[in-house]
């Protein structure tokens, strides 16, 4: 398998924040199933992403956990629900999501997965066995791109405040040159 080269490197694993990449995001946050929709054109991002070969891993700040907006079982059904939607494909495939690592913890509790800090990405690397030259981040707040770093981890970051208008727009470019084979 030939994975994209991005920057002069072979990337295999792709991580991408949840909330304003994957899905809309809410000020009054993302609470159940229904409230998660995803953004135009992002599965189909990921379904292209994972045709080229590319696994894809979710790494989102869940602190509503935390607050007793949401309970873990209606976290575990939205991703179910991305699940499937990536399982049912569209024009551009399918695709599977190798898993999602969250922080559920409040922002005073001190611990070290929640973005900005690095550990989601560690646990990322470590449970799946990759390193920081295999993996690109995508992200679309300032803390994922800090977290990323702060683990070694190349960032990109997409949405209003990025340097690309969504998750999809950036894909364009980083499978560009394998298509032009
Ligand atoms: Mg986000
Ligand atoms: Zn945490």
């Amino acid at each position: 398998m030939n994975f994209p080269v991005w920057k002069g490197r072979s990337i295999r694993w792709v991580l991408l924040d949840r909330d304003g990449v994957i899905n809309q995001d809410s000020p009054d946050y993302v609470r159940s199933v229904d409230q998660w929709q995803p953004i135009a054109g992002s599965l189909e991002a990921m379904a292209r992403l994972y045709r080229s070969g590319c696994q894809l891993l979710v790494v989102t700040n869940q602190s509503g956990i935390g607050r007793g907006y949401y309970p873990r079982r209606e976290l575990f059904a939205m991703h179910r629900k991305l699940a499937s939607l990536l399982a049912a494909g569209d024009s551009a495939g399918v695709a599977q999501i190798e898993g999602v690592l969250f922080c559920p913890h409040l922002p005073d509790a001190g611990c070290d997965c929640r973005k900005p800090a690095a550990g989601l990405l560690h646990q990322a690397m470590s449970c799946f066995h990759f390193s920081t030259d295999q993996a690109v981040m995508v992200g679309d707040s300032a803390r994922d791109i800090q977290a990323a770093n702060g683990a070694g981890i190349e960032a990109v970051r997409v949405g209003e405040a990025g340097d690309f208008p969504s998750l999809s727009d950036w894909v364009d470019g980083f499978l560009k040159p394998q298509q032009r084979q």
